[in-house]
């Protein structure tokens, strides 16, 4: 699938690499490997859209922090089980 880059506009494909990321509580960062990614061949700039940033957010702050080891692959970590204790996102109550 050729995409166009965010910041040089230029011709990108879709890929995956290897990110960092810092849990919610700022505990400690995690390593996510085979994490989807934009990759543009004119600039080399390798990115995550803010559709993936924000499926990760997400994750990292529905499951159990403690389950997630310093490693941890993209798809293993959204198949991870969400704690449901609270429902964040009824905003109507
Ligand atoms: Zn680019």
């Amino acid at each position: 699938m050729e995409i166009k880059c965010e910041w040089c506009g230029g011709n990108a494909n879709s890929g995956e690499n290897t990110v960092y990321w810092e849990l919610p509580d700022g505990s400690r960062a995690i390593e996510i490997t085979m994490t989807p990614a934009v990759i543009c061949l004119d600039c080399d700039m390798v990115y995550q859209t803010d559709n993936t940033i924000k499926e990760i957010e997400d994750q990292l702050f529905l499951v159990d922090n403690k389950k997630i080891d310093s490693s941890i692959t993209f798809k293993e970590l959204m198949e991870l089980p969400r704690m449901l204790k609270r429902n964040y996102f009824d905003f109507s109550s």
